[in-house]
């Protein structure tokens, strides 16, 4: 212990004692973050889950594209992977679940199924546009995010939809919801599935976890500039985080 802390001394001594950082090197570092693939959709496309921030509390999954006629919250995450690094948070950024819908547009996945149906908590066989599979957790996309929440288990996730508007507020943590609303300039709402929601992922979660996952609904249309500009500040927000410079980011 002892001499790590030497080690780190003398690093830092090395550094202060060269040349004058370049105004270049003052800028906070673009960040380039691990990503896994943790499954494949139907079509064999990958889904990509990007590890962002600090393995320290609280353990955050944001997921986006679960429909693929709602992709306006994708750009939110691609923003947050792509900008300034995260910190405060140990962050993990899923931004399209669904990618064979959001290549063709289409709320359900390749084989038809509305993957917000498929889960295998009061799963019922539901048909239309909220067809629920041929069985729970039939769909390879739903399998896949099952193995990834499983192995990470967060304490907290948020799957972003629209067109809804709204941050449903009749659930177990009414409190986090109305928070998570505040701060990203969405009214409260009651999001019940007219009744049971049957097999989505968030009752399953819930369900089996210990932490809360919580559905955000944007409108038809948000703007680019919520999505990309206030928006990721705004989910940071919530869970006391922020991008940008700390001392880990710029040379003394
Ligand atoms: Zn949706």
């Amino acid at each position: 212990m002892v001499l790590r802390l030497a080690l780190t001394v003398a690093v830092a001594v090395s550094l202060s004692a060269g040349a004058p950082a370049a105004a270049s090197e003052l800028r906070p570092v673009k960040a380039a973050y691990a990503s896994q693939v943790i499954g494949h959709s139907a079509k064999g496309r990958p889904i990509v889950a990007w590890h962002l921030g600090e393995s320290r509390k609280p353990k955050v999954v944001l997921i986006a594209g679960m429909h693929g006629n709602e992709p306006a919250p994708t750009a939110i995450l691609r923003t947050l992977r792509d900008g300034k690094s995260v910190h405060g948070v140990d962050l993990w950024v899923v931004p399209a679940y669904n990618p064979d819908g959001l290549a063709r547009g289409t709320r359900r996945n390749a084989r038809g199924v509305d993957l917000n149906r498929n889960y295998p908590y009061h799963w019922a066989p539901l048909t239309g546009s909220y067809y629920s599979g041929p069985t729970p957790s039939s769909e390879p996309e739903t399998r896949a995010m099952m193995r990834f929440l499983r192995r990470v288990k967060p304490d907290w996730i948020l799957s972003f939809h629209q067109p809804l508007h709204g941050v449903d507020v009749a659930v177990q943590r009414p409190g986090f919801a109305r928070r998570v609303a505040r701060l990203l300039g969405l009214p409260t709402a009651t999001l019940d599935c007219g009744g049971v929601c049957h097999g989505t992922m968030t009752g399953w979660y819930n369900h089996r976890f210990p932490g809360f996952a919580l559905t955000v609904e944007y409108g038809a249309r948000p703007s680019r500039h919520l999505m990309t500009k206030l928006a990721p500040g705004q989910v940071l927000r919530i869970f006391g985080a922020w991008r940008g410079t700390n001392k880990f980011d710029v040379l003394p």
